[in-house]
């Protein structure tokens, strides 16, 4: 998977949250709005360098999808099973 540049939105939503977009995203704000997060991964990764600015961040829903397989549910349950039980 790529690395994508990722922006955070300086100027909060309606629901109060701060959001992230990529920079292709359609719904990114105006460059005066913009905070330059930097490369990554995906977006997770973004998301934990936008909470070094702002408590209340979230992800763009358009442009920052979750996909990745370390997020999912299968991931993290195979992650949590109990080791050593037949
Ligand atoms: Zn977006």
């Amino acid at each position: 998977m790529e690395e994508q540049f990722y922006y955070l939105n300086r100027e909060p939503a309606k629901d109060g949250l701060r959001y992230i977009h990529t920079y292709e995203c359609e719904g990114k704000p105006a460059p005066l709005f913009l905070i330059k997060l930097g490369f990554f991964k995906n977006a997770q990764h973004a998301l934990l360098e936008g909470q070094k600015y702002y408590a209340k961040v979230g992800l763009c829903k358009d442009c920052c999808s979750l996909n990745d397989e370390i997020l999912t549910h299968t991931y993290l349950y195979q992650q949590n099973k109990p080791q050593g039980i037949l």
